[in-house]
C-alpha cells in the first residue's frame, strides 16, 4: 500500500516536471491542429483499424462472384448492392434502370496446327463474333504493332489470322496499360480491312501467369466483322518462338461467343445527407459490374468496396459533413459506360451541383498519388487536402488527370474531378482474367485506400470552397 502511494507521487511529480518542461515548447508551437485536421486525423486512425471494405468485398465475391453486362451475376449484384447499402444505414438507397449490351462468351479453343501443334490458352476478347462452327484455320501473320499492320499492303494480310504481339510495360501509375489498349479496342477493324479472317493478340496484361486477358473490343460497319481472341503471355512467347522457326505457322481458332439483344441493369445509389447544403453533392463512384471470368475482387470490387466504406466511415462521424456523399455503383462499365452515359443524363440538371467527382477503379494497390482536375483557383485546397494524405505515402500529383473512366461523361458539365489511384505495378498482372479474385487482395491496402478516400471526401464535403468549374477538356476518343 505504502509503496502504491510512493510510486503514485513520485509518478505525479514526474507529471507535473514534463508539464513544466513542455510548457515553454507548447508556448512556441502555434496553434493547435484546426478541427479539419483533427477529425482527418481521426478518419485515417479508424480507416485503418477497420476492416469493413474487407467485408463488403468478401460478400460482394463470395455471393455474387463476376457480374457481366446483362448476365444473371449482373442482376444478383444489383440486388446484393441495394441490400448491402441499406444494412450499412445509407440513405436515399435506390437504383436507376440501365440498358446494357448482352454480349455471350460461349467457348474458345485454338491451337497451332503446323509446324508445331500445341494447344494454346487464349480468351475471345468482349464483343467478339463467333467463328464458324468448325472454326477458322489460317496461316498466322505476325505484326509489332496496329502501326506496323496499317503499313503493310494488303495482299500480304489477306486470308491471314493476324496476331498483334504488343508487349505491355509494367509501370506503377497503369500507363503501359493506356498505351498498349488499342490493339485490343482496334485490332479487329484494322485487321478485317486489310482482309485478315481473325485476329489473335497478346493479351494486354503483365506478369508470367498463364491467364489470358479478355476486355471489351469494338467493330464498324465499314469492314466486316472478325473473331478476335487474346492469347495468355506465355502462350503469345511460344508462338512467337514458333514462328522464329521461319515455317509458315497454321492456326485453328473456334470461338462460339454471340450477341443477345439488350437487357436491363442498374446504377445502384445510397448517400450520407449533408447537414448544411445537402443538395450539393461529392460523388464517390466505382463500377459494379466486372468481366465474366475471375470473381471481379479487384476489377472493381475493391472501388466498390472502398467508396461504401469511406462514406459510411464519414457518416458515422458525431457530425456530418456540410455536403451529401453520394455512393455511385455504375453498371456496365467494362463493355460500353452505359451506366455511366445513364448517370449523366439523368441527372442532368443536377451536375452543376456535383462540387466533387471521385472513381475508384485501378485495383486494391495501396493509394500513392493525388490528382485533381478542378479550378486552378482552388489550388491551395488541393495543396491542404495533399498534406493531410501525406502520412498515408500520398503525393500531390503535378500532372492533367482525367478521372476514372464512368466520369467521363461528366466532363461537358465540367464537374470537379480527382483521383487517388492505387499502386497498378500488380494490377495488370490479374486484371480481366479468371485470376482477378480476393486471394488477389491485401486488406491492409484495402484499408489504406479507405482512410486516402476519407479523406479526400471528407474535406471535400465540409470545406467551404466551390472547387469547380473543372477547365474543359477535350472529348476523349473511344469507349
Ligand atoms: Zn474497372
Amino acid at each position: 500500500m505504502t509503496q502504491g502511494t510512493d510510486r503514485s507521487r513520485a509518478f505525479s511529480t514526474l507529471v507535473l516536471l514534463a508539464a513544466l518542461l513542455l510548457l515553454p515548447a507548447a508556448l512556441t508551437a502555434g496553434p493547435p491542429p484546426d478541427p479539419l485536421t483533427e477529425t482527418v486525423a481521426a478518419l485515417q486512425r479508424d480507416a485503418l483499424a477497420s476492416s469493413r471494405a474487407w467485408e463488403v468485398l468478401e460478400s460482394l465475391t463470395v455471393e455474387v462472384g463476376h457480374r457481366f453486362a446483362g448476365s444473371s451475376g449482373d442482376r444478383a449484384a444489383v440486388a446484393w448492392a441495394e441490400r448491402t447499402l441499406r444494412e450499412l444505414g445509407f440513405e436515399n438507397v435506390h437504383t436507376e434502370p440501365v440498358t446494357v449490351p448482352h454480349w455471350v462468351r460461349g467457348e474458345a479453343s485454338g491451337e497451332t496446327l503446323s509446324p508445331f501443334p500445341q494447344a494454346m490458352e487464349l480468351i475471345a476478347l468482349g464483343g467478339s463474333v463467333g467463328t464458324p462452327d468448325e472454326g477458322i484455320s489460317a496461316e498466322v501473320l505476325e505484326v509489332g504493332s496496329l502501326g506496323d499492320l496499317e503499313a503493310l499492303p494488303e495482299e500480304q494480310v489477306r486470308g491471314k489470322i493476324v496476331f498483334v504481339n504488343q508487349q505491355m510495360e509494367r509501370t506503377r501509375d497503369g500507363s503501359g496499360y493506356g498505351t498498349t489498349v488499342a490493339i485490343r479496342g482496334r485490332g479487329p477493324v484494322v485487321a478485317a480491312g486489310k482482309g485478315a479472317v481473325a485476329v489473335l493478340i497478346r493479351s494486354v496484361g503483365t506478369g508470367p501467369q498463364r491467364f489470358p486477358h479478355t476486355g471489351g473490343t469494338h467493330y464498324d460497319d465499314e469492314v466486316p466483322k472478325i473473331p478476335a481472341a487474346a492469347l495468355a503471355i506465355p502462350d503469345a512467347d511460344v508462338l512467337e518462338a514458333q514462328l522464329r522457326h521461319g515455317e509458315p505457322v497454321r492456326f485453328h481458332l473456334r470461338l462460339t461467343s454471340r450477341t443477345l439483344p439488350d437487357a436491363t441493369s442498374a446504377n445502384v445509389i445510397g448517400e450520407i445527407r449533408g447537414r448544411e447544403r445537402p443538395d450539393e453533392i461529392v460523388l464517390l463512384g466505382a463500377h459494379l459490374d466486372s468481366w465474366d471470368v475471375g470473381t471481379g475482387a479487384v476489377d472493381d470490387g475493391a472501388g466498390c468496396a472502398i467508396v461504401t466504406a469511406t462514406a459510411r466511415l464519414i457518416g458515422d462521424l458525431p457530425r456530418r459533413p456540410r455536403r451529401t456523399l453520394r455512393v455511385v455503383l455504375f453498371a456496365n462499365e467494362e463493355f460500353g459506360l452505359s451506366g455511366a452515359r445513364a448517370y449523366a443524363e439523368a441527372h442532368a440538371e443536377e451536375l452543376p451541383r456535383h462540387v466533387l467527382a471521385v472513381e475508384s477503379d485501378l485495383g486494391a494497390g495501396p493509394p500513392w498519388r493525388f490528382g485533381t482536375r478542378w479550378a486552378p483557383e482552388a489550388r491551395p485546397v488541393a495543396e491542404r487536402i495533399a498534406a493531410w494524405l501525406e502520412p498515408l505515402g500520398v503525393e500531390l500529383s503535378e500532372d492533367e488527370i482525367h478521372g476514372g473512366a464512368d466520369l467521363i461523361p461528366l466532363a461537358p458539365a465540367r464537374v470537379p474531378v480527382a483521383e487517388l489511384p492505387q499502386d497498378a505495378s500488380r494490377y495488370f498482372d490479374v486484371h480481366h482474367t479468371a485470376n482477378d479474385t480476393l486471394t488477389q487482395v491485401d486488406p491492409e491496402d484495402l484499408a489504406k485506400n479507405v482512410a486516402a478516400y476519407a479523406t479526400l471526401a471528407y474535406a471535400a464535403a465540409e470545406i467551404p470552397d466551390s472547387l469547380g468549374p473543372a477547365p474543359e477538356v477535350e472529348r476523349r476518343q473511344g469507349r
